[in-house]
Protein backbone atom coordinates (compact mmCIF):
# COMPACT_ATOMS: atom_id res chain seq x y z
CA UNK A 1 0.00 0.00 0.00
CA UNK A 2 1.31 3.08 -0.97
CA UNK A 3 1.05 5.87 2.15
CA UNK A 4 0.28 9.15 1.86
CA UNK A 5 2.87 12.28 2.53
CA UNK A 6 2.02 13.19 5.95
CA UNK A 7 1.60 9.60 6.70
CA UNK A 8 4.97 8.73 5.80
CA UNK A 9 6.58 11.82 7.81
CA UNK A 10 4.52 10.48 11.08
CA UNK A 11 5.83 7.60 10.65
CA UNK A 12 9.23 8.92 10.51
CA UNK A 13 8.88 10.90 13.78
CA UNK A 14 7.22 8.29 15.44
CA UNK A 15 10.47 5.54 14.32
CA UNK A 16 12.58 8.34 16.11
CA UNK A 17 10.75 8.10 18.97
CA UNK A 18 11.35 4.34 19.00
CA UNK A 19 14.84 4.01 18.18
CA UNK A 20 16.87 3.72 21.63
CA UNK A 21 14.56 1.10 23.02
CA UNK A 22 16.28 -2.36 21.65
CA UNK A 23 12.48 -3.80 20.65
CA UNK A 24 12.25 -4.67 16.76
CA UNK A 25 9.17 -3.26 15.41
CA UNK A 26 7.47 -4.94 12.42
CA UNK A 27 4.85 -2.02 11.52
CA UNK A 28 3.45 1.28 13.19
CA UNK A 29 -0.03 2.45 13.45
CA UNK A 30 0.58 5.96 12.34
CA UNK A 31 -3.31 6.93 13.23
CA UNK A 32 -3.04 5.58 16.88
CA UNK A 33 -0.40 7.23 18.07
CA UNK A 34 -1.27 10.08 20.01
CA UNK A 35 -0.44 12.10 23.50
CA UNK A 36 -2.15 11.98 27.11
CA UNK A 37 -0.27 14.00 29.71
CA UNK A 38 2.64 13.93 28.48
CA UNK A 39 2.97 10.58 27.58
CA UNK A 40 2.71 9.11 24.01
CA UNK A 41 0.49 6.15 23.07
CA UNK A 42 0.37 3.81 20.04
CA UNK A 43 -0.28 0.75 18.39
CA UNK A 44 2.54 -1.38 16.43
CA UNK A 45 3.24 -4.94 15.71
CA UNK A 46 6.02 -6.94 16.75
CA UNK A 47 6.47 -10.30 15.21
CA UNK A 48 4.48 -11.70 18.49
CA UNK A 49 1.78 -9.47 17.32
CA UNK A 50 0.12 -6.29 17.88
CA UNK A 51 0.99 -3.75 20.84
CA UNK A 52 0.40 -1.03 22.63
CA UNK A 53 3.65 1.26 23.56
CA UNK A 54 3.32 4.14 26.02
CA UNK A 55 6.44 6.29 25.80
CA UNK A 56 7.56 9.18 28.45
CA UNK A 57 10.04 10.42 31.35
CA UNK A 58 9.71 7.34 33.55
CA UNK A 59 8.49 8.65 36.58
CA UNK A 60 4.76 9.36 34.38
CA UNK A 61 5.43 5.80 32.31
CA UNK A 62 5.07 4.43 35.95
CA UNK A 63 1.87 6.07 36.93
CA UNK A 64 -0.07 4.87 33.51
CA UNK A 65 -2.22 2.10 34.80
CA UNK A 66 -1.37 -0.32 31.53
CA UNK A 67 0.63 -3.31 32.67
CA UNK A 68 3.53 -3.93 30.30
CA UNK A 69 7.26 -4.75 30.24
CA UNK A 70 9.48 -1.71 30.44
CA UNK A 71 12.42 -0.73 28.20
CA UNK A 72 14.61 2.37 29.55
CA UNK A 73 16.63 4.96 27.69
CA UNK A 74 18.38 7.56 29.91
CA UNK A 75 15.26 9.15 31.98
CA UNK A 76 12.55 7.49 29.91
CA UNK A 77 11.05 4.40 29.71
CA UNK A 78 9.05 2.76 26.86
CA UNK A 79 6.21 0.39 27.95
CA UNK A 80 5.01 -2.47 25.76
CA UNK A 81 1.70 -3.34 26.54
CA UNK A 82 -0.78 -6.63 25.35
CA UNK A 83 -3.71 -6.27 24.49
CA UNK A 84 -4.99 -8.34 27.08
CA UNK A 85 -8.63 -8.31 28.86
CA UNK A 86 -7.13 -6.02 31.57
CA UNK A 87 -5.30 -3.70 29.05
CA UNK A 88 -8.42 -3.58 27.16
CA UNK A 89 -10.61 -1.91 30.28
CA UNK A 90 -7.61 0.58 30.74
CA UNK A 91 -7.70 1.68 27.20
CA UNK A 92 -11.71 2.75 27.34
CA UNK A 93 -11.19 3.98 30.15
CA UNK A 94 -8.10 6.75 28.92
CA UNK A 95 -9.60 6.48 25.36
CA UNK A 96 -13.76 6.28 25.96
CA UNK A 97 -14.12 6.21 22.25
CA UNK A 98 -13.10 3.17 21.91
CA UNK A 99 -16.03 1.83 24.53
CA UNK A 100 -19.42 0.69 22.56
CA UNK A 101 -22.18 3.21 22.44
CA UNK A 102 -25.66 3.43 22.20
CA UNK A 103 -26.63 4.27 18.28
CA UNK A 104 -30.09 4.91 19.20
CA UNK A 105 -30.24 8.72 17.45
CA UNK A 106 -28.24 8.00 14.29
CA UNK A 107 -30.70 6.76 11.73
CA UNK A 108 -28.72 5.18 9.39
CA UNK A 109 -25.99 2.58 11.05
CA UNK A 110 -24.24 -0.30 9.50
CA UNK A 111 -23.55 -3.79 11.54
CA UNK A 112 -20.32 -4.63 10.07
CA UNK A 113 -19.70 -7.92 11.95
CA UNK A 114 -15.80 -8.57 11.65
CA UNK A 115 -15.62 -12.41 12.31
CA UNK A 116 -11.96 -12.63 11.97
CA UNK A 117 -11.35 -10.32 14.49
CA UNK A 118 -8.60 -8.22 11.87
CA UNK A 119 -11.03 -6.72 9.27
CA UNK A 120 -12.49 -3.98 11.52
CA UNK A 121 -9.85 -1.27 9.99
CA UNK A 122 -11.43 -1.74 6.60
CA UNK A 123 -14.96 -1.33 7.82
CA UNK A 124 -13.65 1.99 9.39
CA UNK A 125 -12.01 2.61 6.00
CA UNK A 126 -15.53 2.35 4.47
CA UNK A 127 -18.22 4.06 7.30
CA UNK A 128 -15.78 7.16 7.57
CA UNK A 129 -16.79 8.31 3.97
CA UNK A 130 -20.12 7.52 4.62
CA UNK A 131 -23.11 9.17 6.69
CA UNK A 132 -23.80 6.35 9.19
CA UNK A 133 -22.29 4.94 12.30
CA UNK A 134 -20.49 1.06 12.25
CA UNK A 135 -22.18 -1.31 15.11
CA UNK A 136 -18.30 -2.69 14.21
CA UNK A 137 -18.31 -5.98 17.02
CA UNK A 138 -21.46 -7.92 15.75
CA UNK A 139 -21.76 -11.64 16.35
CA UNK A 140 -24.05 -14.09 17.20
CA UNK A 141 -23.53 -17.29 19.47
CA UNK A 142 -23.71 -19.40 16.71
CA UNK A 143 -20.83 -17.47 14.97
CA UNK A 144 -18.65 -17.08 17.96
CA UNK A 145 -18.79 -20.93 18.34
CA UNK A 146 -17.83 -21.61 14.66
CA UNK A 147 -14.90 -18.81 15.30
CA UNK A 148 -13.59 -20.04 18.69
CA UNK A 149 -14.60 -16.77 19.96
CA UNK A 150 -16.43 -15.33 22.34
CA UNK A 151 -18.50 -12.01 23.20
CA UNK A 152 -15.93 -10.28 25.15
CA UNK A 153 -12.61 -11.07 22.53
CA UNK A 154 -14.90 -9.65 19.68
CA UNK A 155 -15.62 -6.53 21.63
CA UNK A 156 -12.50 -5.79 22.66
CA UNK A 157 -10.71 -6.37 18.74
CA UNK A 158 -13.23 -3.90 18.01
CA UNK A 159 -11.78 -1.85 20.48
CA UNK A 160 -8.28 -1.84 19.58
CA UNK A 161 -9.75 -1.33 15.96
CA UNK A 162 -10.90 1.57 16.64
CA UNK A 163 -8.11 3.32 18.64
CA UNK A 164 -5.79 2.16 15.47
CA UNK A 165 -7.63 4.01 13.23
CA UNK A 166 -8.51 6.82 15.93
CA UNK A 167 -12.02 6.53 15.11
CA UNK A 168 -14.05 8.65 17.49
CA UNK A 169 -17.06 9.64 16.01
CA UNK A 170 -18.74 6.68 18.19
CA UNK A 171 -20.00 2.95 17.60
CA UNK A 172 -22.41 -0.04 18.52
CA UNK A 173 -21.22 -3.08 19.44
CA UNK A 174 -24.23 -6.10 18.84
CA UNK A 175 -24.73 -9.21 20.97
CA UNK A 176 -26.59 -10.91 17.60
CA UNK A 177 -29.23 -13.16 17.85
CA UNK A 178 -29.02 -13.90 21.46
CA UNK A 179 -32.42 -16.11 22.71
CA UNK A 180 -31.78 -16.52 26.58
CA UNK A 181 -31.18 -14.68 29.28
CA UNK A 182 -27.65 -16.50 30.23
CA UNK A 183 -26.30 -15.38 26.48
CA UNK A 184 -27.77 -11.75 27.05
CA UNK A 185 -26.25 -11.26 29.76
CA UNK A 186 -22.55 -12.80 28.68
CA UNK A 187 -23.04 -10.22 25.93
CA UNK A 188 -23.88 -7.43 28.28
CA UNK A 189 -21.07 -8.36 30.50
CA UNK A 190 -18.63 -8.11 27.87
CA UNK A 191 -19.89 -4.54 27.23
CA UNK A 192 -22.15 -4.71 24.01
CA UNK A 193 -24.20 -1.62 23.14
CA UNK A 194 -26.77 -3.51 21.79
CA UNK A 195 -28.95 -6.72 21.82
CA UNK A 196 -30.46 -8.63 19.38
CA UNK A 197 -33.08 -10.48 20.79
CA UNK A 198 -33.96 -13.72 18.35
CA UNK A 199 -37.37 -14.56 18.76
CA UNK A 200 -37.95 -17.20 16.43
CA UNK A 201 -38.36 -20.02 18.97
CA UNK A 202 -40.73 -18.49 20.57
CA UNK A 203 -42.82 -18.14 17.46
CA UNK A 204 -45.63 -20.68 17.04
CA UNK A 205 -45.87 -21.06 13.07
CA UNK A 206 -48.05 -23.26 13.05
CA UNK A 207 -50.85 -20.12 12.80
CA UNK A 208 -49.93 -19.78 9.35
CA UNK A 209 -50.77 -23.38 8.27
CA UNK A 210 -53.17 -24.74 10.36
CA UNK A 211 -57.24 -24.57 9.87
CA UNK A 212 -59.91 -22.08 10.63
CA UNK A 213 -61.52 -24.76 12.78
CA UNK A 214 -57.86 -25.49 14.60
CA UNK A 215 -57.11 -21.94 14.50
CA UNK A 216 -60.86 -21.26 16.55
CA UNK A 217 -59.17 -24.25 19.10
CA UNK A 218 -56.06 -23.39 19.93
CA UNK A 219 -56.95 -19.52 20.62
CA UNK A 220 -59.70 -20.43 22.69
CA UNK A 221 -57.24 -23.10 25.14
CA UNK A 222 -54.31 -20.84 24.56
CA UNK A 223 -55.00 -17.22 25.06
CA UNK A 224 -56.21 -16.14 28.31
CA UNK A 225 -59.80 -14.44 28.20
CA UNK A 226 -58.57 -11.31 29.33
CA UNK A 227 -55.86 -11.39 26.65
CA UNK A 228 -58.46 -12.36 23.98
CA UNK A 229 -60.42 -9.44 25.03
CA UNK A 230 -57.37 -7.18 24.71
CA UNK A 231 -56.47 -7.78 21.56
CA UNK A 232 -59.81 -7.91 19.89
CA UNK A 233 -60.33 -4.95 21.24
CA UNK A 234 -57.25 -3.46 19.61
CA UNK A 235 -57.71 -5.24 16.46
CA UNK A 236 -60.42 -6.48 15.45
CA UNK A 237 -62.28 -4.50 12.42
CA UNK A 238 -59.99 -1.81 12.80
CA UNK A 239 -58.36 -0.14 10.16
CA UNK A 240 -54.70 1.01 10.20
CA UNK A 241 -54.43 3.98 7.81
CA UNK A 242 -50.55 4.85 6.51
CA UNK A 243 -49.84 7.82 4.27
CA UNK A 244 -46.91 9.21 3.03
CA UNK A 245 -45.59 10.13 -0.32
CA UNK A 246 -45.05 7.06 -2.27
CA UNK A 247 -48.14 6.05 -1.65
CA UNK A 248 -51.38 5.21 0.84
CA UNK A 249 -52.37 2.01 2.43
CA UNK A 250 -54.29 0.49 4.94
CA UNK A 251 -54.61 -3.03 7.21
CA UNK A 252 -56.89 -4.46 8.45
CA UNK A 253 -57.83 -7.32 10.78
CA UNK A 254 -60.85 -9.67 10.73
CA UNK A 255 -61.53 -12.24 13.67
CA UNK A 256 -59.40 -14.57 12.40
CA UNK A 257 -55.93 -12.92 11.20
CA UNK A 258 -56.65 -11.20 15.06
CA UNK A 259 -56.17 -15.11 16.25
CA UNK A 260 -53.39 -16.55 14.22
CA UNK A 261 -51.43 -13.35 14.89
CA UNK A 262 -52.43 -13.89 18.53
CA UNK A 263 -51.44 -17.39 18.34
CA UNK A 264 -48.06 -16.59 16.58
CA UNK A 265 -46.76 -13.87 18.81
CA UNK A 266 -48.25 -14.26 21.76
CA UNK A 267 -45.48 -16.33 23.74
CA UNK A 268 -42.92 -14.11 21.67
CA UNK A 269 -44.68 -11.10 23.21
CA UNK A 270 -44.28 -12.27 26.51
CA UNK A 271 -40.92 -12.91 26.44
CA UNK A 272 -40.06 -9.95 24.55
CA UNK A 273 -41.54 -7.99 27.58
CA UNK A 274 -39.28 -10.10 30.21
CA UNK A 275 -36.24 -9.21 28.25
CA UNK A 276 -36.90 -5.81 28.38
CA UNK A 277 -37.77 -5.17 31.71
CA UNK A 278 -34.44 -7.15 32.90
CA UNK A 279 -32.40 -4.84 30.00
CA UNK A 280 -34.13 -1.83 31.95
CA UNK A 281 -33.90 -2.70 35.68
CA UNK A 282 -30.02 -3.65 34.70
CA UNK A 283 -28.59 -1.10 33.04
CA UNK A 284 -30.85 2.04 32.26
CA UNK A 285 -28.82 3.79 35.21
CA UNK A 286 -25.88 2.30 33.53
CA UNK A 287 -25.97 2.91 30.10
CA UNK A 288 -28.01 2.74 26.91
CA UNK A 289 -28.74 -0.67 25.41
CA UNK A 290 -29.81 -0.83 22.14
CA UNK A 291 -32.70 -3.18 21.56
CA UNK A 292 -33.58 -4.82 18.39
CA UNK A 293 -35.92 -8.05 17.87
CA UNK A 294 -35.04 -9.99 15.32
CA UNK A 295 -38.06 -12.30 13.59
CA UNK A 296 -35.78 -13.01 10.82
CA UNK A 297 -35.24 -16.81 10.74
CA UNK A 298 -38.27 -17.84 10.62
CA UNK A 299 -40.18 -20.30 7.80
CA UNK A 300 -42.46 -17.31 6.98
CA UNK A 301 -42.07 -14.12 5.57
CA UNK A 302 -43.20 -11.31 7.90
CA UNK A 303 -46.32 -9.88 6.49
CA UNK A 304 -47.14 -5.91 7.04
CA UNK A 305 -49.89 -6.81 9.44
CA UNK A 306 -48.03 -9.66 11.23
CA UNK A 307 -45.02 -6.60 11.55
CA UNK A 308 -48.12 -4.17 12.68
CA UNK A 309 -49.83 -6.14 15.43
CA UNK A 310 -46.84 -7.47 17.01
CA UNK A 311 -45.59 -3.89 17.15
CA UNK A 312 -49.18 -2.45 18.14
CA UNK A 313 -49.07 -5.29 21.14
CA UNK A 314 -45.42 -4.06 21.90
CA UNK A 315 -46.39 -0.48 22.53
CA UNK A 316 -49.73 -1.52 24.13
CA UNK A 317 -46.73 -3.12 27.33
CA UNK A 318 -44.76 0.14 27.51
CA UNK A 319 -41.78 -2.00 25.43
CA UNK A 320 -40.05 0.73 23.30
CA UNK A 321 -37.32 -0.65 20.76
CA UNK A 322 -34.40 0.57 18.80
CA UNK A 323 -34.80 -1.81 15.57
CA UNK A 324 -36.56 -4.78 14.35
CA UNK A 325 -35.07 -7.41 11.56
CA UNK A 326 -38.29 -8.68 9.68
CA UNK A 327 -38.28 -12.54 7.35
CA UNK A 328 -38.87 -10.12 3.68
CA UNK A 329 -40.41 -11.88 1.02
CA UNK A 330 -38.47 -13.23 -1.46
CA UNK A 331 -35.26 -14.88 -0.77
CA UNK A 332 -32.30 -13.05 1.70
CA UNK A 333 -29.66 -15.97 1.18
CA UNK A 334 -26.16 -15.47 2.40
CA UNK A 335 -23.84 -13.69 0.45
CA UNK A 336 -25.62 -13.26 -2.84
CA UNK A 337 -27.48 -11.13 -3.93
CA UNK A 338 -31.67 -10.73 -3.63
CA UNK A 339 -33.80 -13.73 -5.32
CA UNK A 340 -37.42 -12.50 -5.88
CA UNK A 341 -40.14 -10.47 -7.27
CA UNK A 342 -38.56 -6.87 -6.87
CA UNK A 343 -41.93 -4.72 -7.51
CA UNK A 344 -43.41 -6.79 -4.27
CA UNK A 345 -40.44 -6.38 -2.31
CA UNK A 346 -40.70 -3.18 -2.49
CA UNK A 347 -44.38 -2.40 -1.99
CA UNK A 348 -43.36 -4.47 1.18
CA UNK A 349 -40.62 -2.93 2.30
CA UNK A 350 -42.40 0.66 2.11
CA UNK A 351 -45.33 -0.55 4.06
CA UNK A 352 -43.01 -2.25 7.01
CA UNK A 353 -41.26 1.08 6.63
CA UNK A 354 -44.19 3.26 7.39
CA UNK A 355 -45.21 1.00 10.51
CA UNK A 356 -41.73 1.21 11.99
CA UNK A 357 -42.03 5.12 11.71
CA UNK A 358 -45.77 5.24 12.76
CA UNK A 359 -45.48 3.06 15.72
CA UNK A 360 -42.04 4.43 17.56
CA UNK A 361 -39.80 5.13 14.75
CA UNK A 362 -37.80 2.50 15.25
CA UNK A 363 -35.14 0.97 12.42
CA UNK A 364 -36.03 -1.55 10.10
CA UNK A 365 -33.05 -4.31 10.53
CA UNK A 366 -31.68 -6.39 7.20
CA UNK A 367 -30.15 -9.38 8.29
CA UNK A 368 -28.48 -11.16 5.68
CA UNK A 369 -27.81 -7.94 4.25
CA UNK A 370 -24.60 -8.88 2.41
CA UNK A 371 -24.43 -8.00 -1.10
CA UNK A 372 -28.38 -7.55 -1.71
CA UNK A 373 -27.76 -4.78 -4.39
CA UNK A 374 -30.69 -4.92 -6.15
CA UNK A 375 -32.51 -4.17 -3.04
CA UNK A 376 -30.18 -1.38 -1.24
CA UNK A 377 -31.57 1.36 -3.61
CA UNK A 378 -35.42 0.35 -2.88
CA UNK A 379 -34.33 0.31 1.25
CA UNK A 380 -31.89 3.41 0.91
CA UNK A 381 -35.01 5.35 -0.50
CA UNK A 382 -37.96 3.80 1.80
CA UNK A 383 -36.15 3.87 4.94
CA UNK A 384 -33.83 6.65 4.42
CA UNK A 385 -35.33 7.71 7.98
CA UNK A 386 -33.93 5.06 10.21
CA UNK A 387 -32.26 1.45 8.44
CA UNK A 388 -29.67 -1.08 10.20
CA UNK A 389 -27.79 -3.42 7.66
CA UNK A 390 -25.65 -6.41 9.61
CA UNK A 391 -22.97 -7.65 6.90
CA UNK A 392 -20.76 -9.85 8.19
CA UNK A 393 -20.29 -12.97 5.83
CA UNK A 394 -18.70 -10.50 2.72
CA UNK A 395 -16.06 -9.56 5.10
CA UNK A 396 -15.01 -13.29 5.11
CA UNK A 397 -15.37 -13.48 1.67
CA UNK A 398 -13.25 -10.62 0.75
CA UNK A 399 -10.70 -12.39 2.94
CA UNK A 400 -10.98 -15.28 0.61
CA UNK A 401 -10.49 -13.21 -1.94
CA UNK A 402 -6.97 -12.05 -0.64
CA UNK A 403 -5.93 -15.71 0.03
CA UNK A 404 -6.90 -16.68 -3.49
CA UNK A 405 -4.88 -13.76 -4.77
CA UNK A 406 -1.84 -13.87 -2.47
CA UNK A 407 -1.68 -17.48 -1.58
CA UNK A 408 -3.29 -19.37 -4.15
CA UNK A 409 -1.96 -22.74 -3.50
CA UNK A 410 -3.83 -22.02 0.00
CA UNK A 411 -7.01 -21.08 -1.52
CA UNK A 412 -7.49 -24.46 -3.93
CA UNK A 413 -6.80 -26.49 -0.69
CA UNK A 414 -9.87 -24.63 1.25
CA UNK A 415 -11.94 -24.76 -1.43
CA UNK A 416 -11.79 -28.45 -2.20
CA UNK A 417 -12.18 -29.12 1.50
CA UNK A 418 -15.12 -26.85 1.15
CA UNK A 419 -16.34 -29.00 -1.41
CA UNK A 420 -15.95 -31.97 0.57
CA UNK A 421 -18.01 -31.23 3.56
CA UNK A 422 -20.27 -28.61 1.82
CA UNK A 423 -23.71 -31.14 2.23
CA UNK A 424 -22.85 -31.35 6.45
CA UNK A 425 -21.84 -27.32 6.60
CA UNK A 426 -25.39 -26.47 4.98
CA UNK A 427 -27.83 -28.48 7.15
CA UNK A 428 -28.57 -25.20 9.22
CA UNK A 429 -28.87 -23.07 6.19
CA UNK A 430 -32.01 -22.55 3.28
CA UNK A 431 -29.57 -22.10 0.35
CA UNK A 432 -29.74 -23.03 -3.57
CA UNK A 433 -26.27 -23.51 -4.23
CA UNK A 434 -26.14 -25.59 -7.07
CA UNK A 435 -21.84 -27.06 -6.54
CA UNK A 436 -22.24 -28.61 -10.53
CA UNK A 437 -22.02 -24.87 -11.62
CA UNK A 438 -18.46 -24.42 -10.05
CA UNK A 439 -16.07 -25.12 -12.60
CA UNK A 440 -13.32 -27.33 -11.40
CA UNK A 441 -10.70 -26.00 -9.82
CA UNK A 442 -7.89 -28.38 -11.19
CA UNK A 443 -7.76 -26.66 -15.02
CA UNK A 444 -7.67 -22.93 -13.30
CA UNK A 445 -4.83 -20.48 -13.27
CA UNK A 446 -3.41 -18.99 -10.22
CA UNK A 447 -4.58 -15.78 -11.54
CA UNK A 448 -8.17 -16.87 -12.34
CA UNK A 449 -8.68 -17.97 -8.82
CA UNK A 450 -10.17 -15.01 -7.35
CA UNK A 451 -13.00 -15.14 -9.84
CA UNK A 452 -14.33 -17.63 -7.68
CA UNK A 453 -15.20 -15.32 -5.60
CA UNK A 454 -17.15 -13.38 -8.09
CA UNK A 455 -19.91 -16.55 -9.00
CA UNK A 456 -23.10 -16.74 -6.77
CA UNK A 457 -22.60 -20.95 -6.27
CA UNK A 458 -18.45 -20.62 -5.45
CA UNK A 459 -19.25 -17.78 -2.95
CA UNK A 460 -22.36 -19.77 -0.84
CA UNK A 461 -19.98 -22.70 -0.95
CA UNK A 462 -16.99 -20.31 0.45
CA UNK A 463 -19.30 -18.53 2.81
CA UNK A 464 -21.42 -21.22 4.40
CA UNK A 465 -18.32 -23.39 5.50
CA UNK A 466 -15.96 -20.95 6.88
CA UNK A 467 -16.64 -22.53 10.30
CA UNK A 468 -15.54 -25.74 9.36
CA UNK A 469 -12.34 -24.39 7.28
CA UNK A 470 -11.11 -22.59 10.38
CA UNK A 471 -11.74 -25.77 12.42
CA UNK A 472 -10.19 -27.99 10.46
CA UNK A 473 -7.66 -30.25 11.87
CA UNK A 474 -5.79 -32.54 9.96
CA UNK A 475 -4.88 -36.11 12.34
CA UNK A 476 -1.96 -34.39 13.80
CA UNK A 477 -4.63 -32.45 15.83
CA UNK A 478 -3.16 -29.42 13.98
CA UNK A 479 -5.34 -27.20 12.32
CA UNK A 480 -5.10 -27.45 8.48
CA UNK A 481 -5.64 -24.09 7.06
CA UNK A 482 -6.38 -21.79 10.31
CA UNK A 483 -2.80 -20.75 11.25
CA UNK A 484 -1.80 -19.83 7.05
CA UNK A 485 -5.17 -18.21 6.41
CA UNK A 486 -4.56 -15.78 9.62
CA UNK A 487 -0.88 -15.45 8.76
CA UNK A 488 -1.64 -14.22 4.77
CA UNK A 489 -4.37 -11.67 6.46
CA UNK A 490 -1.64 -10.09 8.74
CA UNK A 491 1.14 -9.90 6.18
CA UNK A 492 -1.03 -7.73 3.53
CA UNK A 493 -3.66 -6.74 6.29
CA UNK A 494 -3.48 -3.42 4.24
CA UNK A 495 -4.66 -4.80 1.40
CA UNK A 496 -7.30 -7.05 2.82
CA UNK A 497 -8.84 -3.37 4.67
CA UNK A 498 -8.56 -1.99 1.28
CA UNK A 499 -10.97 -5.00 -0.30
CA UNK A 500 -13.03 -4.33 2.57
CA UNK A 501 -13.03 -0.53 2.16
CA UNK A 502 -14.41 -0.98 -1.62
CA UNK A 503 -16.67 -3.96 -0.58
CA UNK A 504 -18.46 -2.86 2.18
CA UNK A 505 -18.60 1.33 0.76
CA UNK A 506 -20.32 -0.61 -2.20
CA UNK A 507 -23.27 -1.68 0.36
CA UNK A 508 -23.61 1.85 1.57
CA UNK A 509 -23.28 3.79 -1.99
CA UNK A 510 -25.98 1.78 -3.18
CA UNK A 511 -27.90 2.62 -0.41
CA UNK A 512 -28.43 5.74 -1.79
CA UNK A 513 -25.68 7.53 0.71
CA UNK A 514 -23.56 10.30 -0.25
CA UNK A 515 -20.29 9.99 0.20
CA UNK A 516 -18.32 12.71 2.73
CA UNK A 517 -15.31 14.83 2.72
CA UNK A 518 -13.17 13.15 5.37
CA UNK A 519 -10.73 15.32 7.26
CA UNK A 520 -8.03 13.62 8.93
ZN1 LIG B 1 -30.64 -12.56 11.33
Amino acid sequence: MKLKKNEQTQIKKIQKLLKPYPIPVLKIYPHSFCSRDDLTYGLIRLSQGKRLVVQGETGKVRKDPFKGKNRHHGKTTLKVCDLSPENTACLMDLFPYTRPVSLREYPITAGTGDRLGCATPGHLWAVRRFPVRPVLAQQSVRENKQTGRCFSGVVSDAAWAVFQENYQEGYGADGDHLKTFAEIEEALNAGVSMVTLDLSEKLNFSAFTDSTEAIDRHFKNEIHEEEAKVFFHLFLNKEFRFKGPPGEFSIRFDEESVKRNALLFYKAIDFTEEVYEFLQSHLVSRRIVDFEISIDETPFSTSPANHLFFIIELGQRGIRIDALAPRFIGEFQKGIDYKGDLAEFRRQFYQHAMIAMDHGNYKISIHSGSDKFSVFPIMGELAGKGLHLKTAGTSWLEAMRLIAKRFPSLYREMHQYALSIFHEATRLYHVTTDLWKIPRIEGIKDRDLPKYLDQDDSRQLVHLTYGYLLNAKGPDGKHLFRDRFFQTLTDYEEEYWALLDKHIGKHLASLGLKKMKIFK
